[in-house]
């Protein structure tokens, strides 16, 4: 599998080097034709707003648009989340965000006070909990009815997949456990869910 890394900005060389310990080929992915060429895409934590305008000036929002509505797996994490999503509140007024997983959250919402945290997150598909690194991450507000919720931190969802959608507001690169990047790239390789016939 070839799995790439939207390389903007931000923190996607841990992600490559998490994907390469997994067996997965990652691609740093900075123009449309890097995107052409992989299988998955990894969209990292950063600065949201800056990779949006990036990915205008690149010219990628819309070949990603693409990739995107034909069923791209993606995971993203933090601000990847942030851009991900089909609503962002906080957020710069220029800022457009992807509309893949339907969601609202809010920049920063975690607040001053508890601005970046560390905690134990329960993750039913991988088994024991996972060590959570938030940084100035993103509140999840409005969960839509497609969406699944994977894990919840103090009743808001952290973790949640719509079709081949799966993000985090914590930073699943930092936590030196390669098990939500593991199970991103086998469910990836494994293809989208069978539609129930019926
Ligand atoms: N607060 C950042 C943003 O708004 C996200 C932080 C992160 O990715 N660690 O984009």
């Amino acid at each position: 599998m070839k799995i790439g890394v939207l390389a903007l900005q931000g923190a996607f060389a841990r992600h490559a080097a998490v994907l390469s310990a997994v067996g997965a080929a990652p691609l740093e992915v900075r123009h449309a034709g890097d995107l052409a060429q992989v299988d998955a895409l990894v969209v990292p934590g950063g600065e949201s707003t800056t990779m949006s305008m990036l990915l205008e000036a690149s010219g990628l929002r819309e070949p990603l648009e693409e990739r995107l509505a034909g069923g791209l797996a993606v995971l993203g994490t933090c601000a990847g989340m942030i851009l991900l999503a089909a609503e962002v509140l906080d957020g710069r007024l220029d800022q457009r965000p992807l509309g893949a997983i339907d969601l609202g959250v809010r920049r920063n919402g975690y607040g001053r006070q508890v601005d970046s945290f560390e905690t134990e997150v329960a993750v039913e598909e991988i088994g024991a909990p996972f060590h959570g690194v938030f940084i100035r991450a993103p509140l999840v507000e409005r969960v839509g009815p497609g969406v699944e919720v994977l894990a919840e931190v103090d009743g808001h969802a952290v973790l949640c997949r719509e079709g081949n959608v799966l993000v985090s507001s914590f930073h699943p690169e930092l936590a030196g456990d390669d098990r939500i990047h593991r199970w991103f790239v086998e469910s990836a390789a494994a293809g989208p869910d069978p539609v129930p016939e019926g």
